[in-house]
């Protein structure tokens, strides 16, 4: 295992409390569930941290709000329409903040020389460019947006390499991973199997239907898959826990993200969710990390990693938590995360083809069109029907990405059945 998240020499290491000037900040996807915990712990070590830009998608009142309160230098939204609102409404109000527009306005985000930290937190396939161009040119990403490291891991870890990029991972299974890691695989960028670790452990919560037959997932509801025991998050990753996927995803992103192979990746369902994820050692130590399942807390620890910020998160009360419980994975009620096992072994653009795949199908489930099991027939059906090619750019990966999406409508359109009222 070679973890090259962070860079000896890279400007990371002069991030520390000594600094007199702010860091400054964009936050993509900033009314979303991790955009808005995100605001929430700036706001907290507002000594620290500048908002630079914020950028969403359709929200013009949660962005405008946001604008208001903390005056970056720029905005953006990714549909035109919105753009066009939002920059009218603040030009209103007096307020400075620059709406940029045209296609590539989350990239110039990215890339503006004033803009030393990216909290890449858009839901999805959508995260890739802007998150692509912030590792090309040298920034410390903060890493919540899984999907594209999911389908562009090669890519990424390479445009992080040779720009000069550090990538924290803010997923709170990575994110714990990390912070149980050796320093010495932290920080090496040819790492080698260094430091005695053993495997990773990612723990999971088994979500809303963890004791549900599969029988009885067949007619379950939208509200109920977006209803988690023990998470608030966006739909996607909602409905991404209730399949599992999202375990999956999280499977392939740890692969790229510690350059480690998917057989030392275990997956253990932990319904608690207070242990976010272990490393096992060869001398039979397991180091953990443990929190509440509040994001603020990753979210803090990558912001100011190596120092530690207030997030604003309880301490865990063990006495009240009493137990804690341990099972493994049903890939039977669950088959989706053998299928991403199966497309991270497969490699190439596999990975890539199956997030694909299972962003329409969720889509198409929270507009009800299709029933909860049927989003693992249709990844299924993707996944085995593509040949894995190796994508050599991001040309490659968009249009992999276009082809896989059309199959699975395809697919939903004339095979899969239809939702239970
Ligand atoms: P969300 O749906 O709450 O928010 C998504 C954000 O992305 C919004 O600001 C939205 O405006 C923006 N967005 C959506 N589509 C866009 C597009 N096409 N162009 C530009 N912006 C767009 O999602 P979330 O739960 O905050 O998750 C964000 C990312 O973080 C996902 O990749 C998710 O897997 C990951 N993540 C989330 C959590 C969590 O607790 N919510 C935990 C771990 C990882
Ligand atoms: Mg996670």
């Amino acid at each position: 295992m070679g973890c090259w998240l962070l860079f000896h020499g890279s400007h990371l290491l002069c991030c520390g409390s000594s600094m007199t000037s702010k860091e400054s900040i964009a936050v993509f996807g900033s009314t979303g569930s991790i955009g808005t915990s995100t605001l929430d712990v700036l706001e907290r070590n507002h000594t620290r941290y500048k908002v630079a830009a914020l950028t969403a998608n359709t929200d013009v009142d949660t962005i405008f709000a946001q604008c208001l309160k903390f005056q970056p230098s720029y905005a953006a939204m990714g549909v035109p329409s919105a753009a066009a609102e939002l920059a009218r409404r603040l030009a209103q109000a007096g307020c400075a903040t620059q709406v940029l527009d045209g296609p590539d306005a989350m990239t110039r985000i990215a890339v503006n020389p004033d803009i030393a930290i990216v909290m890449a937190a858009i839901v999805g396939f959508a995260g890739l460019p802007p998150t692509l161009a912030a590792a090309q040119c040298g920034k410390r990403i903060l890493l919540a947006n899984k999907e594209s490291m999911v389908v562009a891991g090669d890519l990424l870890t390479q445009a992080a390499k040779q720009g000069g990029a550090s990538i924290v991972p803010v997923d709170s299974e990575h994110n714990a991973i990390f912070q149980c890691l050796p320093e010495s695989n932290r920080c090496s960028p040819d790492g080698g199997p260094q430091g005695g670790v053993s495997s990773l452990v990612l723990t999971a919560s088994g979500g809303p239907f963890r004791q549900l037959s599969l029988e009885q997932m067949q007619s379950v509801s939208v509200d109920q898959a977006l209803n988690h025991p023990n998470w608030s998050m966006g739909p996607k990753i909602s409905v991404d826990s209730a399949t599992m996927m999202n375990k999956g995803l999280e499977v392939i992103e740890a692969s790229y993200l510690f350059d480690i192979d998917e057989s030392l990746i275990e997956v253990v369902v932990h319904p608690e969710s207070f242990i976010h994820s272990m490393v096992r050692y060869i001398d039979g130590s397991v180091l953990a990390q443990l929190g509440q399942a509040d994001m603020r807390t990753p979210i803090a620890h990558a912001l100011a990693w190596p120092d530690r910020i207030e997030a604003g998160v309880e301490p865990i009360d063990f006495i009240r938590l009493g137990s804690m419980h341990f099972e493994a994975p049903d890939h039977t009620r669950f088959p989706c995360l053998a299928l991403a096992r199966r497309a991270l072994k497969m490699g190439g653009s596999a990975p890539g083809v199956l997030n694909a795949a299972n962003e329409i199908a969720v889509q198409e489930f929270l507009e009800g069109r299709i029933g909860f099991v049927d989003i693992a027939k249709v990844n299924s059906h993707v996944l085995q029907q593509f040949e894995s090619a190796a994508p050599e750019s991001v040309e490659d990966l968009f249009s992999m990405d276009q082809s896989a999406r059309k199959f699975a409508l395809d697919y939903i359109e004339h095979e899969a059945s239809k939702p239970v009222a």
